[in-house]
């Protein structure tokens, strides 16, 4: 089980940390995909009805790629009501300095408040118990694989330490604790070098036009101590197209590297070489979003189709919990 908040187009960082993994994984194992539109207002709760939008974006994109709803259940979060309930459940039984000490809030708190009066403001009772809500992401669907990168290893510890905890306070054997499968993410930069994000205005989309592919390539930081066209060239410094040409234009790294350092070859003819790559690459994948895109009938079927199959399973789930927890059901009440 994966999720995506939905942010808009995604980038090729996206398709290559992310996405790639996953269709790999979609023949492996019985899998489910979630754009977790909730999640999204955590930070965007004022902008909210930009992310119906999103989360189009992100289905064309997810589909575009390869992600098959025929072999995985792609679904968007808020059409499963259920893991709501599930996360309000699981919210009773989080103990609060849990959700404090998590890692990911503190990488939020950082990054959107600049103190702590401004902390105070911006941190949200949504944003504390966003771990309890990846949790019944997760729990609903009795996830038992989460892939993740080695650094987010810890976010995972929290879903588990909750799967025990239910176990232990209701004495049963109920939710096995989600395992990470570990990924492989190569480190791709923005065109400038830094890390790579809509928002830092450095990225290069999925669903980018072959000329703003070119457009971008011809802006990327290269090695910064090749100064002159004569000058030879260090493959090992250079920061965005040398990962990338290991990505998308295997087949030329030993000719990149050789004419790189020989100076046989400029920085302009080799990003230009390297936008070629990346539009050979994206071709196929630009072809089929443009078609889907074309179609939004098709595409919401697609969805409708999935968010139906998650519910299914999310609701005996939920069923299950609350009989665990000896819950009442409205319904159940006077008999
Ligand atoms: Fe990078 Fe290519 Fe320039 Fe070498 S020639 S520094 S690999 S862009």
């Amino acid at each position: 089980m994966s999720g995506m908040r939905p942010t808009g187009r995604l980038h090729i960082g996206h398709y290559f940390g992310v996405l790639l993994n996953w269709v790999r994984f979609q023949s492996q194992y019985e899998s489910y995909f979630s754009i977790v539109d909730w999640h999204a207002l955590t930070t965007k709760y004022a902008n909210s009805r930009a992310i119906k939008a999103d989360i189009w974006e992100v289905a064309l994109d997810w589909l575009a790629v390869g992600i098959d709803p025929e072999q995985s259940t792609i679904y968007v979060q808020s059409a499963v009501p259920e893991i709501a309930e599930l996360h309000l459940l699981f919210s009773m039984i989080c103990p609060q300095n849990w959700v404090e000490r998590e890692p990911t809030l503190k990488d939020m708190v950082k990054m959107l408040a600049a103190n702590e009066s401004e902390a105070a403001e911006k941190i949200t009772y949504g944003m504390l118990g966003y771990p309890v809500l990846m949790t019944s992401d997760i729990l609903s669907f009795r996830g038992e694989l989460v892939p993740v990168g080695k650094d987010q290893e810890s976010h995972l510890e929290f879903s588990r330490d909750i799967a025990r905890r239910f176990n232990h306070i209701y004495g049963v054997d109920y939710f096995q604790e989600p395992k990470p499968e570990f990924t492989s993410t190569p480190l791709l930069r923005g065109t400038d070098g830094q890390k790579m994000g809509k928002s830092f205005n450095n990225d290069i989309k999925i669903a980018d036009t072959a000329e703003d592919t070119i457009k971008k390539c011809k802006s990327m930081v290269t090695d910064r101590t090749r100064v002159a066209r004569k000058d030879p060239g260090h493959t090992d410094i250079c920061e965005v197209p040398w990962p990338l040409y290991q990505v998308v234009g295997q087949n030329l790294t030993a000719q990149v590297k050789e004419e790189c350092e020989s100076a046989a070859i400029g920085c302009v003819q080799c990003k230009e070489r390297l936008a070629g790559c990346i539009n050979e690459y994206f071709a196929p994948m630009r072809e089929r979003r443009a078609k889907l895109a074309a179609d939004p009938d098709h595409v919401f079927k697609l969805l409708e189709h999935g968010n139906i199959k998650a519910r299914k399973v999310a609701m005996q789930t939920l069923a299950e919990v609350r009989e665990i927890m000896g819950m009442v059901t409205w319904s159940s009440l006077n008999s």
